[in-house]
């Protein structure tokens, strides 16, 4: 399965087979009923955007180049939440899709717009 995690493009979530909550960070269990019964999907890459904000400075050397750029938190049509870079300029609801980008050493997802 393809996640920008193991530098492949693709984003990846979990779902709970008892309950049906849906997360993004890696458990290997679920945060609402705590049963082991998960699993991992691939995400479509299209959601709205809940916040964004503007980094100016950036935290490290590799990232300077790059500053300044916008981070957002998604909600993700799957229903759950991610943080990642956004296309600068966006606005809360607005409706993005995922791409991925070189940035720092590795690839990051990047959402741009999509137009409605
Ligand atoms: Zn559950």
């Amino acid at each position: 399965m393809n996640d920008w995690t193991q530098r492949t493009e693709g984003i990846v979530y979990q779902r709970c087979s008892a309950c049906s909550h849906v997360w993004y960070f890696r458990r290997s269990f679920c945060p609402r009923c705590g049963t082991t019964d998960v699993a991992a999907l691939q995400a479509s890459g299209t959601g709205t955007i809940y916040a964004v904000t503007e980094v100016m400075r950036a935290p490290s050397e590799p990232l300077r180049a790059h500053a300044p750029y916008a981070i957002a938190l998604v909600d993700m049509d799957e229903g759950f939440r991610m943080m990642a870079h956004v296309e600068r300029g966006i606005d809360i609801g607005g409706r993005v899709r995922a791409r991925f980008v070189a940035f720092g050493d590795g690839i990051v997802p990047q959402f741009t717009r999509v137009l409605p």
